[in-house]
């Protein structure tokens, strides 16, 4: 098999991913003009060109454009034995996170910095490589004695949105996707860099925002204050029913779910083998005591319990406008993280009705649902892929994989298992410590980028071969 190298991936694709790099594709929910600024176009433009440029047999290169949603981008293969029809669909994103804060002296979102052999830039490992890995592990297995199968880059362009355009075109190019056996995601994470990790798991997500009101215009705080209710109180109270305000500890139990054993014993061996790993890598202030009992306790929080974070206040001045004003209302925008296997719909409705019944004060609430996610559990894996997942581990990282749940969502992952019962999925990405996918100083680590990229031209080198043996 012909492997890709350091050299042969900075030879052939860094060129373009710092290109890519530079271009603020963020995604639509960042950049409502998205259509008019064009950036998501011209990365999907960019990557494709680069893509009509490798050597592999009969691909078909194309940018899809449904109308008034995001582009996508697939490169179709056909396989060597052409009475295999069995479909493998390797996806990625191309949309970006927007900048979140202020980089690091010396680096910047969108003006991309090599130091060793790390790229920081935004968008680079969330989720530019992936298209990148998947067709040098497609042109990896050009002449490769074990054939090809048939496969489908799919690479779409309003992920970190949630997805909001996929569904449409996976109904669109469901002719063209066929009969899909395999998905390898390229987007997820890896809790080190020193094995391939396999996601075993994902949360779902409700984004809602609500807005208590209690008067029709501002006054003087001197003269409503201590008579009119604080918005900002009725909000507290309102918040302090979905969350415990001392633990942290959700208090709408439909929330909640069982946690499968054998993730409980996942979330041990990962504890007793790394110790704490979720909370190290928190860039906690001084002192601050972390949530949960041990390190294990933590992983399960991260990846199976539900957890609010409030994500945006409206109706508040920013400190240096603040008056002593009784405000009108105040907006939160919340996010549930939810169990994997917890029905986004239901939870939503669930805190819809906690927050709306028999509100205090009789102050006026609105609940606006902006997104919802649903999470993801993976599905038993068929022999040959575990043993072809173990192998490319131990040939590319030099040890076993890891087996762990993520934190976040891939809404792709839940909708392709619903439309494709009995699929087989590998999600994996390069997302590790210090990759800050949605922070500051987005890094790729492009040792782990090559390792990767020969991990997938493994599977589908693989995937051809698993006849007779399901
Ligand atoms: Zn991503």
């Amino acid at each position: 098999m012909a492997l890709v190298t350091l050299q042969s991936f900075e030879r052939d694709a860094l060129a373009t991913l710092l290109e890519y790099a530079r271009i603020p594709a963020l995604s639509p929910g960042f950049d409502s003009n998205w259509a008019a600024n064009g950036h998501l176009d011209h990365a999907a433009e960019l990557i494709a060109s680069w893509a009509r440029e490798r050597r592999i047999t009969g691909a078909v290169v194309e940018i899809h454009r449904l109308e008034g949603r995001t582009p996508v981008l697939t490169v179709t293969v056909p396989a060597s034995d052409p009475s295999d029809e069995s479909t493998v669909v390797l996806y990625g994103h191309l949309d970006k996170q927007p900048p979140l804060g202020d980089w690091s002296a010396g680096l910047a979102p969108f003006e991309p910095v090599r130091r060793g052999d790390r790229i920081y830039a935004r968008g680079v490992a969330d989720d530019g490589y992936s298209a990148f890995s998947a067709l040098l592990a497609l042109e990896a297995l050009e002449g490769d004695g074990r054939g090809r199968p048939r496969c489908v880059v799919l690479i779409e362009a309003s992920e970190e949105s949630g997805s909001e355009d996929l569904d449409a075109y996976l109904d669109y190019l469901a002719p063209q996707l066929g009969d899909v056996a395999l998905l390898i995601c390229l987007d997820s994470g890896a809790l080190t860099y020193d094995r391939l990790w396999v996601t075993t798991s994902l949360r779902g997500l409700v984004n809602l925002e609500v807005t208590v009101r209690v008067l029709e215009r501002p006054l003087h705080s001197g003269s409503a204050s201590g008579v009119v209710p604080s918005s900002f109180r009725v909000l507290r109270q309102l918040l302090d029913r979905l969350e415990d305000p001392l633990t942290g500890r959700i208090r709408v139990e439909a929330l909640h779910s069982s946690i499968p054993e054998e993730f409980v014993r996942a979330a041990s061996d990962i504890a007793a083998e790394f110790g704490d790993v979720v909370g190290e890598e928190m860039p906690s202030v001084a002192g601050l005591r972390l949530m949960g009992v041990d390190a294990a306790d933590r992983i399960l929080a991260q990846t199976w319990r539900p957890a609010l974070s409030t994500i945006g206040i409206g109706g508040v001045p920013a400190p240096s406008d603040a008056g002593n004003v009784l405000r009108t209302h105040t907006t939160a925008v919340l996010s549930l993280r939810l169990p994997p296997n917890v029905d986004p719909a239901i939870a939503s409705a669930e805190l819809r009705a906690a927050l709306t019944s028999d509100v205090p004060d009789g102050a006026h609430v609105e609940v606006r649902e902006l997104n919802t996610a649903e999470g993801w559990v993976r599905p038993a894996t068929a022999p040959w892929l575990a043993r072809a997942i173990d192998d490319a581990s131990r040939e590319f990282f030099g040890r076993e994989p890891g087996l762990t749940g993520e934190g976040g969502s891939i809404p792709f992952l839940a909708s392709l298992a619903r439309r494709y019962p009995g699929v087989q999925f590998v999600a994996t990405g390069v997302l590790g410590p210090e990759s800050n996918a949605h922070g500051i100083d987005e890094m790729l680590d492009l040792p782990t980028a090559v390792a990767v990229t020969n991990v997938v031209t493994t599977l589908l080198g693989a995937f051809t071969q698993r006849r007779g043996d399901q």
